[in-house]
């Protein structure tokens, strides 16, 4: 698991480029949870931008996607492996508004940091 979990880490801080700093923590429910911080940017005080979900895959995915978007808004001239992965976010982002059109609430802001997202 920890061994599993450092690789991870590992794995995700490269791809997510030098701006980023990646953190794989085990929530209390023993999955892990992903956190994606920006080194440069701040938000609301001295609290690091960053991106947080829980889950498996799906929580990699989703902290990755909303660091992609953060870097194209906040960093345009920045290089990272994970700006490859820039239509696939785009593609999940609209797939995601799409189901959420279709009744669930309108909760996920790409814009606000820290928030936990609503998962059935
Ligand atoms: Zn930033």
């Amino acid at each position: 698991m920890t061994a599993s979990r450092s690789a991870r880490e590992r794995t995700a801080a490269a791809e997510a480029g030098p701006l980023a700093t990646v953190k794989i923590d085990v929530g209390a429910d023993g999955q892990f949870v992903y956190k994606i911080s920006c080194s440069e940017c701040t938000v609301k005080g001295d609290r690091s931008w960053s991106a947080y979900r829980p889950g498996g895959d799906n929580g990699f995915m989703g902290a990755m996607d909303r660091w992609i978007f953060h870097l194209k808004e906040k960093h345009p001239g920045a290089d990272a492996p994970c700006l490859a992965f820039l239509p696939e976010a785009q593609r999940r982002l609209h797939e995601r508004r799409q189901a959420q059109d279709e009744g669930a609430t309108r909760s996920d802001d790409a814009s606000r940091p820290g928030r936990p997202p609503t998962r059935g």
